[in-house]
């Protein structure tokens, strides 16, 4: 099943409410507008149909007036009927005038010339109850009374509406008779209502049932009839006058109001339409921009390569996670940064200053890129690879610098790991030239060790028999001569176990207790430490297990690390102190190693002096070699050892060297 999702709902509902609102608003706004004016036409009608019915009365009494000229004439002039006759032909609503008497006999009658008589037919007769009715009201009133009207047919088959109107004769204070005039209620119509009334309207003169008496008029036939009534009240008689309208219905449009208000009603909903339309392509545009935007991200973020963008002034404008993670620094302590970038090694600072000027005129920098180095926000170095390109807005415009940035520090390790291995293949080649040389010298060295030996023992057999002259020279050369075959043998397995140990043949390891192999190298310590005035002190307790080893050559480590440690000591230290001496190599007794030290008072090692000490042929002396430390490791560790060295305190070194106990 489908759902809409929420916000999309909500939207179409507001567009659908704005619809109904906007068209329920219109027909409001036209419906209104159709009723206020279908109210303007019925009361214009109500307000013509009153100003016909006053049209009327003030005719009618217009007319009153001119009968009571007519009573009142001077009959010696002219006779009634002449001046009823004038009469007649000025008022055409007038069928008849008669002069009555108190009993209301007919006395005069004049009929108008407009029409053939009315009561000629059926007599005047006929009407008696109406003018007895009309007279009664106008004695009662002293003044004008009308009689209901009748319907007189006529010979053409037509039929007439008339009423009687009565007006008493009142001679000197007494009734003497009466005028009565009839009238046509059609031509009360035709002739009293203005004209303007009738022009578009019909107006008719109807009994309290609806019943039309008379009417006048015409309208225009349309689909509505707006019907307006008034009551025409005179003595003795009470009409009804109707006046009825017919009006098209009312247009759409009915005035230019609403037609206006229509207009923009449409136009704000054209113009609805349109935005609405327009969001939703804003809307498919924002769509698209956000998975544009989404994909550039995942795609910056999962780079490896460390992005950076910088405007004209320099100023970092832009960074990937990559490169905050190569600088260590969070975005927001990079953007907005200027000169000095806070990755800048200070002591590079403007050396990268004048590289970045150079890059802001306007300088291209190299396509295949430039090496620099960053430091990490601990302050570490690294080399990094910089690739930067000109940064060119849509408008053709370059607004700044892109770089990308790779680090290159695990490059230049395995390269430096590399260039290192390579020197120390180099140097093992040359150490293997300088053992094969060892090799040879020794060789050639044991014949002429060989013969001093043996020149001494001769000299010892000889000197035996001098004894005899005098014993003392004798003894003290014998004792010398002593030393020097002893020393020659010494040599002579010096050279030997180098040979051996440049052949690498196995070692002849035996169990020498530790202050052994001490006392075996003092003689040859206390000459060097006499020649160069150093106190010689020598720390080994005597009940110590005896270490598994190849005595000559630890005899050799232990004569190096002194040596060395004695010409550390300069002429201007004042006490030249070296102590040799032999403990567990842990304070835990139980240890199976002992640690042999030397340790001096000396000028100490210096940093890069110490990353460089083991490597062969590094020296910092004149005449030295460079292959005294170098050779002692071997030695430690060919025994399964370990040789490091320590500062000593308050100054000097101490070299330490550890031997599996036997
Ligand atoms: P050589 O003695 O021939 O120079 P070595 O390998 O024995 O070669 O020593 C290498 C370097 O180590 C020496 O040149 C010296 O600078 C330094 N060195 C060795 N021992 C000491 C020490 N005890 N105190 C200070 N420096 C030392």
């Amino acid at each position: 099943m489908w759902f809409a999702p929420a916000p999309q709902v909500r939207r179409w509902v507001l567009w659908g409410l704005l619809v109904v609102l906007v068209l329920s608003m219109l027909s409001t706004l036209v419906w209104l507008a159709g009723r206020y004016e279908v109210g303007q036409v019925q009361s214009r009608l109500e307000r013509d149909a009153s100003d016909a019915v006053s049209d009327i009365r003030t005719a009618l009494t217009r007319n009153v007036q001119s009968l009571q000229s007519l009573q009142y004439a001077d009959r010696n002039a002219a006779p009634w009927e002449q001046d009823a006759h004038t009469m007649l032909r000025e008022h055409r609503e007038w069928l008849r005038l008669e002069l009555r008497d108190a009993d209301l006999r007919v006395l005069k009658s004049v009929d108008t010339p407009f029409r053939a008589p009315v009561f000629h037919r059926f007599g005047r007769d006929a009407n008696q109850p109406e003018v007895v009715q009309a007279c009664g009201v106008a004695r009662r009133q002293s003044g004008a009374g009308y009689g209901a009207s009748t319907y007189v047919p006529q010979t053409d088959g037509l039929g007439l509406e008339i009423m009687d109107l009565c007006l008493p004769v009142i001679t000197e204070g007494e009734l003497t008779g009466y005028t009565v005039a009839t009238y046509a209620l059609n031509e009360i119509l035709v002739n009293m209502v203005g004209p303007q009334l009738t022009r578009s309207q019909e107006v008719s003169f109807t009994e309290s049932d609806g019943t039309r008496l008379a009417m006048h008029g015409t309208a225009n036939r349309g689909s509505r009839v707006f019907i307006a009534k008034q009551l025409l009240d005179l003595p003795g008689h009470t009409m009804v006058l109707r006046m009825d309208s017919w009006r098209g219905a009312p247009d759409l449009f009915p005035n230019v109001l609403t037609a206006l208000v229509t207009a923009m009603a449409l136009a704000l909903v054209t113009v609805l339409i349109m935005l609405a339309r327009d969001m939703r392509r804003r809307q498919r545009v924002e769509l698209d921009l956000a998975d544009a935007l989404a994909f550039r991200k995942a795609m910056e973020d999962s780079l490896v390569t460390g992005l950076r963008a910088r405007d004209k002034q320099g100023r970092i404008t832009y960074v990937n996670p990559a490169f905050c993670e190569m600088v260590g620094f969070e975005a927001h302590e990079l953007i907005g940064k200027s000169i000095p970038a806070p990755y800048w090694p200070p002591e590079m600072v403007d050396e990268y200053g004048q590289r970045q000027a150079l890059r802001l005129a306007g300088n291209a920098p190299p396509r295949e890129g430039a090496e620099s180095v960053f430091m990490r926000k601990n302050g570490e170095r690294f080399a990094v690879m910089i690739f930067e390109a000109p940064l060119i807005n849509a408008l053709g415009e370059q607004t700044g610098w892109m770089g990308a940035v790779l680090d290159i520090s695990e490059q230049r390790r395995v390269e430096e790991v590399s260039r290192a291995s390579q020197e120390r293949l180099q140097a093992t080649a040359r150490l293997a030239t300088v053992g094969e040389m060892a090799s040879l010298l020794s060789h050639e060295l044991n014949q002429p060790l060989a013969a001093i030996s043996s020149y001494a023992t001769g000299s010892m057999n000889l000197l035996k028999d001098a004894a005899v002259t005098d014993p003392q020279l004798a003894d003290n050369l014998s004792s010398a001569i002593q030393r020097i075959g002893q020393q020659a043998e010494r040599a002579g397995k010096v050279i030997k176990s180098v040979h051996d140990f440049v052949r690498r043949r196995d070692q002849a390891r035996e169990a020498v207790t530790p202050c052994a192999l001490l006392d075996d190298v003092m003689p040859l310590v206390s000459l060097q430490a006499r020649k160069l005035g150093v106190r010689l002190q020598v720390n080994c307790a005597p009940d110590l297990p005896p270490v598994l080893c190849d005595r000559t050559m630890v005899e050799q480590v232990l004569l190096n690390l002194a040596r060395n440690g004695m010409q550390a000591m300069a002429e201007d230290t004042a006490h030249k102190d070296l102590t040799l001496s032999v403990q567990p190599a842990n304070a835990n007794a139980s240890s199976r190693w002992l640690e042999f030290t030397v340790a001096d008072v000396g000028h100490g090692i210096a940093p890069e002096v110490a990353d460089k000490l083991f490597t062969p042929f590094f020296t910092t002396k004149q005449e030295g070699m460079g292959l005294g430390l170098s050779l002692c490791r071997t030695v430690v560790e060919q025994h399964g050892g370990f040789l490091s060295h320590r500062p000593n305190a308050p100054r000097g070194t101490v070299f330490s060297f550890t031997l599996p106990q036997s």
